[in-house]
């Protein structure tokens, strides 16, 4: 298939007008990494972003970073970290858990709205995003906050864009805010906890002034799987805490005195800390090789783990916890029953199950998207119009 690597944003919007003219569907890539997203898209050709690279402004003291779309996340990553900032967000690489390869590019980050373990305290990649500039389906090239769409005035374009999957348009630019990276992190291991009681702990956890920035719950049946097996035996329930080394110390103590009621406490230092929340982020233990369906399902904190409890009635599931228990990342035994996982959720009072990975032939069976209510679809599909009259982005991606 035809692969369309554009060197300049008038190129990408020349080529997608041809396309729009005649209606010829593009599948939107950056590094192909997290390829495996979403429905299966039917396009005549690709366009890749990945000749859209560098750095274009980066000022450490204004703790904003603008980089065209295509750049590796990798570059981005050594670029901040030299300078003691990150992305707040902490974005997952898919590669290990989809099965991919490539390099991971910032565009992409923003385009699937990709946040890790600190989502739940810090925001999420679109609440980091500050501006965007994009080719739409028309061929025009869009800043946020400069040119308006005709007809689309007073949407928050930056927000649109982040978790479109490039249905709307190619992301060219994006400009986002790097803060200061923590000096260093501890993590709080409390062992022995099940997944009712570990929700519990975290809540508490959360409840105390010691800004906690990482709450997971690990069961046993993956706990072994994390820093080369030295996890504490039992379930393991993860909290972290950041910031300058006193302060960690001494945050950590008092946590660590709290957890103690709880279950037996240890505590791991920075390297294996930063390890750990790494191998929670990208997913680890369904990293298998195998194309196993897993479900990423975002509820309310205390409902995760009576989602989970609810569906082993019904078939094997695995699952572990992140964002205090409102993450659940799920591997089944079967196919994925989406219909019956989203009745569970809707019955406990709503939240987002997206799947992940399945084979080709589970993917055609199964909507890979939370379903949206009829009044949301109705603007999601106004919004699309406006954007792509000619349908031509990622067609079928979203459902
Ligand atoms: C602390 C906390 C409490 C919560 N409490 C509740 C609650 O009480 N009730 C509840 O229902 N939920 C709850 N949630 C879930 C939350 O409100 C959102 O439903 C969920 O996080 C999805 O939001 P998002 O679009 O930002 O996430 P994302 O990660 O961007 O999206 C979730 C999934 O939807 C897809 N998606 C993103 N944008 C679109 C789009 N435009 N069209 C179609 N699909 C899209 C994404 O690709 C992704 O797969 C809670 C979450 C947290 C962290």
């Amino acid at each position: 298939m035809t692969e369309f690597r554009p060197r300049t944003e008038e190129e990408a919007a020349s080529i997608i007008g041809d396309h729009a003219t005649r209606g010829a569907a593009l599948a939107i890539v950056g590094g192909n990494t997290r390829s495996g997203f979403g429905n299966a898209v039917a396009s005549e050709a690709v366009l890749s972003s990945r000749g859209l690279t560098g750095i274009v402004a980066y000022n450490p003291g204004e703790m904003v970073m603008t980089v065209r779309a295509g750049t590796p996340a990798a570059e981005i990553e050594a670029a901040l970290a030299e300078a003691g900032q990150m992305m707040a967000f902490e974005p997952m690489d898919h590669r290990p858990l989809m099965t991919t390869e490539g390099e991971p590019t910032i565009g992409g980050i923003f385009a699937a709205n990709v946040s890790g373990p600190r989502r739940f305290v810090s925001g999420a990649a679109r609440d980091s995003l500050l501006g965007v500039r994009f080719v739409n389906g028309r061929g025009e090239i869009v800043k946020a906050g400069g040119r308006v769409m005709k007809n689309v005035t007073g949407l928050d374009l930056v927000k649109l864009m982040a978790g479109s999957h490039g249905t709307l348009g190619l992301l060219t630019e994006v400009t986002f805010r790097v803060p200061p990276r923590p000096k260093t992190e501890e993590t709080i291991v409390v062992s022995g906890l099940n997944d009712a009681e570990a929700a519990n702990a975290m809540a508490a956890a959360m409840a105390l002034p010691l800004e906690v920035s990482g709450a997971a719950h690990l069961p046993l049946t993956v706990a072994w799987s994390f820093i080369d097996g030295t996890m504490p035996p039992g379930e393991a329930t993860v909290l972290r805490i950041e910031g300058l080394p006193g302060s960690v110390t001494v945050r950590a103590e008092k946590l660590a005195a709290a957890m103690g009621r709880l279950g037996s406490v240890r505590r791991l230092e920075e390297d294996v800390s930063r390890r750990l929340w790494r191998e929670i982020r990208n997913v680890k233990p369904y990293a298998d090789g195998t194309m196993r369906p897993i479900w990423r399902v975002s509820v309310a904190p205390s409902i995760g783990h009576q989602l989970v409890a609810a569906l082993r009635l019904e078939e094997g599931v695995d699952a572990y916890y992140d964002w205090q228990g409102g993450l659940v990342w799920m591997r089944m035994e079967a196919e994925p029953e989406g219909d019956m996982l989203r009745r569970y959720i809707h019955a406990l009072g709503g939240g987002h199950a997206t799947l992940m990975r399945a084979t080709p032939a589970h993917r055609a069976m199964t909507a890979a998207f939370q379903p949206q209510p009829e009044a949301v679809a109705l603007l999601s599909a106004r919004v699309k119009e406006k954007f792509d009259p000619a349908g031509i982005f990622n067609p079928g991606k979203m459902g």
